[in-house]
């Protein structure tokens, strides 16, 4: 079997590649995720590997499973090599941003566990939550300024945490600082936890999610301007027509989009109705 010795591969920063060397880390982010011991676990990006064997130690080997994804072909010999003992682990070889949930996970309820490459946070919590098939938590190493804008409520909301806060509830875990990886990232990081909502739990309900988002879209399209004024300029409506809509639901057609609650795009995705 071919072999790779860890230590000779050089980080790839374009892969986002930053090691945990701290090994007081793996244990806390695989506490933080809860797992049990007959969970489905998808790992994106195990490096070298260290998340995955604490991840892998807490599951049962006979119930439990652990996919890992990950993009760089050069760490799948070692990867491989070194989970051989342990059948319920298992590497693909994709970038996850190809390959539906669904067919990943086999239509099983599923974990998700990370350190994340930073150079598609984003991308990458879109993908597990805009689909049918999400995990039922996240658990996620994020850059620290992400974590807090994901967790922030009114009047400093973002894009960012309507779309998290749509699907799931985060919460920070603890902050990590860079010297913790190897090679240390420029910003401070924190580990993130979200509980994915069940169907019927979600705190914003929405004839259409794809409508919902348009609308929060052009909200913060310019985050400064008064709602009427952006609403009205994004979504192609006559800016008298906004704000004499927006009134009679109750909200002020001058306020912020960062001030809105959930609750209240969704108020407005149901007056303003607009076409997906
Ligand atoms: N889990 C390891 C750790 O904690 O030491 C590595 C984390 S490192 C921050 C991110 C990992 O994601 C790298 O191994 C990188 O190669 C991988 N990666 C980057 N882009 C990816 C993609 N699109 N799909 C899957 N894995 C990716």
């Amino acid at each position: 079997m071919l072999t790779v010795d860890p230590t000779a591969h050089r980080p790839k920063k374009s892969l986002g590649q930053h090691f945990l060397k701290d090994r007081s880390v793996p244990p806390r982010i695989a506490q933080a995720a809860q797992l049990e011991p007959d969970d489905f676990v998808l790992e994106i990006g195990p490096g070298l590997g260290v998340l995955t064997e604490e991840l892998a130690q807490r599951l049962d080997p006979q119930r439990g499973r652990l996919l890992a994804v990950e993009l760089d072909n050069t760490l799948l010999p070692h990867l491989e090599d070194r989970f051989a003992p342990h059948p319920h682990v298992s590497f693909l070889h994709a970038d996850v941003l190809d390959v539906d949930p669904a067919t990943l996970t086999e239509g099983r309820p599923y974990k998700l566990v990370a350190n994340l490459p930073y150079y598609i946070t984003s991308a990458i919590l879109r993908h597990f939550l805009e689909t049918e098939a999400r995990p039922t938590s996240m658990t996620v190493m994020v850059q620290r300024e992400v974590a807090e804008r994901m967790v922030a409520r009114p009047p400093e909301m973002s894009l960012l945490a309507v779309a998290v806060q749509f699907y799931g509830q985060p919460k920070i875990v603890f902050r990590v600082p860079p010297g913790a990886f190897n090679p240390p990232p420029n910003v401070d990081s924190a580990v993130v936890h979200i509980t994915v909502y069940q169907p019927g739990e979600r705190p914003a309900v929405v004839a259409s999610e794809a409508a919902f988002f348009k609308v929060a879209q052009a909200g913060f399209g310019q985050r400064r301007k008064q709602l009427a004024n952006t609403l009205a300029a994004s979504l192609n409506l006559p800016k008298e027509q906004v704000v004499a809509q927006l009134t009679h639901s109750g909200i002020d057609p001058t306020r912020r989009a960062q001030t809105l609650t959930l609750q209240e795009w969704a108020t407005i995705t149901t007056v303003l109705n607009p076409e997906e």
